[in-house]
C-alpha cells in the first residue's frame, strides 16, 4: 500500500503503472470503508477526472461530486442582465468566451450582438485594455472569475492603467466563502474535499484549514494530473480510515501555505468583500468582490446607474442548481443531451467549458468514461 510520504516520490503525472497503483491501493482503503462522497470545486478538476475516466478507476462505493466551480456558471442572470442593459445602452461591453453564451433571464450577450450590440470577446483584461487604447470607444469591462482572475484587473486599478472611458462591472464570487457556506448549510453529506489547485495559488493552502477544524473532514489540495487527483482521494480515504480528518497540500510544487502576497494585496487594496448572491444557490456572506469608493469612478454599476428587474434563474426542467450544488449529476437532468446540447445549451452549466453538463457532454456524456489514457 502507498505511504503518505510516496506523494513526493510520485511526480509521473501521468504514467499509467503509477496511477493503476495508486488505483489498487485506493481500493484496498476503499474495502475497509462504507460509501464516500468526495466533493471538489474546480472545473479543471472535473475536466481532469471526466477526459481521463478516473471515475472508471475508483470502486463504487467512492463518488466524486463537482461542487460549484464553474465560476461562470454561478453568475446571477441579473448580473448577465446588467451588462445586456449597458450594451444596449451604446456602451460597448468586453466580456469573456464563456460568459458571452451565459445566458441572463431573457437572453445572453452572444444574443444581444447578433441583435447589433457592441460586444467584443476578450482573452483577459489585457486583450480589453488593448482593443479599447486602439479603439477609444467608451466601454465596460464584464468582470467575473474566482480568487485566480481577481488580482490581475486589481493591478492594473491599482497602478491606475485604466482610463476612465474604460469601466468595470466586477462579478467575482470568492470560493472559500462558499465551501463554508455548504459546508455550513446543505445536508450534501460529503466526507472529503479536494480544493482547488489554482485557486489555492493565490489564497493559500492555509485558506482551507477550516475545512477540518470546523467540518470533521479531510481536505487535500490537489493539482491537475491525473495523478494528482487520484493521489488526492487516496490521501482523503486514508484520513478517513485513521480517523484523522487534516488538510494536506499534495499540489505543493505550486502552492504554499500563505499563497501569493502580492496578489492578495492587490486585491485588498482594490475590492472589499460584500454578500453575493450566487446563480443556484442564493446569497452568500461575504463572498463577492466590489470595489472600493476611491475606485467608483470606475464602477459601471454605480457611474451608469443599472438598473434591471429581477427574472428566472434557470429555464424549466434545468437541474443547473442541483449540479452547481453538487447534488444531481447531469445524467440526472432529463434536459441532458436531449434539449440540452453544447449546440444549443439550456443552462449555464452546458455554457461554460468549466460547467460540469458541458464536459460530460464533451467526453461522451456519460458517467463513467473508461479508462483510455496511455
Ligand atoms: S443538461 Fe442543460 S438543462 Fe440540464 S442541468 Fe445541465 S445545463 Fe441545465
Amino acid at each position: 500500500m502507498l505511504k503518505e510520504n510516496s506523494m513526493e516520490i510520485l511526480r509521473k503525472f501521468r504514467d499509467r503503472k503509477l496511477i493503476q497503483a495508486v488505483s489498487k491501493s485506493i481500493e484496498k482503503i476503499a474495502k475497509k470503508l462504507d460509501y464516500v462522497r468526495i466533493m471538489h470545486v474546480c472545473g479543471t478538476h472535473e475536466h481532469t477526472i471526466t477526459f481521463f475516466g478516473l471515475r472508471s478507476l475508483l470502486p463504487d462505493n467512492v463518488e466524486l461530486i463537482a461542487g460549484p466551480g464553474c465560476p461562470v456558471c454561478i453568475v446571477p442572470a441579473r448580473e448577465v442582465d446588467e451588462a445586456i442593459e449597458i450594451v444596449f445602452s451604446g456602451i460597448r461591453v468586453y466580456t469573456y468566451g464563456d460568459m458571452y453564451r451565459v445566458p441572463g433571464t431573457k437572453m445572453s450577450l452572444a444574443d444581444a450582438r447578433s441583435e447589433g450590440a457592441d460586444v467584443k470577446v476578450v482573452y483577459g483584461f489585457n486583450d480589453a485594455i488593448r482593443l479599447h487604447m486602439k479603439d477609444r470607444k467608451k466601454s465596460v469591462f464584464f468582470a467575473v472569475g474566482f480568487e485566480t482572475t481577481a488580482p490581475t484587473l486589481a493591478a492594473f486599478i491599482s497602478r491606475r492603467l485604466i482610463p476612465d472611458d474604460l469601466m468595470i462591472l466586477p462579478s467575482f464570487r470568492l470560493t472559500v466563502p462558499i465551501m463554508k457556506y455548504i459546508l455550513s448549510s446543505f445536508d450534501i453529506n460529503i466526507d472529503g474535499i479536494i480544493c482547488p489547485g489554482h485557486v489555492s495559488t493565490i489564497v493559500g493552502a492555509s485558506a482551507w484549514s477550516f475545512i477540518p477544524r470546523i467540518s470533521g473532514i479531510p481536505a487535500v489540495v490537489a493539482g491537475f494530473e491525473p495523478l494528482d487527483v487520484m493521489l488526492a482521494v487516496f490521501s482523503i480515504l486514508k484520513m478517513i480510515l485513521e480517523g484523522k480528518p487534516r488538510l494536506v497540500n499534495e499540489y505543493s510544487r505550486a502552492v504554499s501555505w500563505r499563497g501569493n502576497i502580492t496578489a492578495k494585496r492587490y486585491v485588498r487594496e482594490v475590492f472589499y468583500r460584500a454578500d453575493g448572491e450566487w446563480r443556484g444557490i442564493g446569497r452568500v456572506k461575504r463572498s463577492r468582490l466590489l470595489l472600493r469608493k476611491r475606485f467608483k469612478h470606475l464602477d459601471a454599476r454605480s457611474r451608469l446607474s443599472v438598473s434591471v428587474d429581477t427574472g428566472p434563474e434557470f429555464k424549466p426542467g434545468c437541474r443547473c442548481a442541483d449540479i452547481i450544488l453538487g447534488k444531481a449529476k447531469p445524467t440526472d437532468c432529463p434536459l441532458f443531451m436531449r434539449a440540452c446540447t453544447p449546440d444549443r445549451p439550456q443552462g449555464p452549466c452546458m455554457v461554460s467549458s468549466e460547467g460540469t453538463c458541458s464536459i460530460w457532454a464533451k467526453y461522451g456524456g456519460y458517467e463513467r468514461i473508461q479508462w483510455h489514457y496511455d
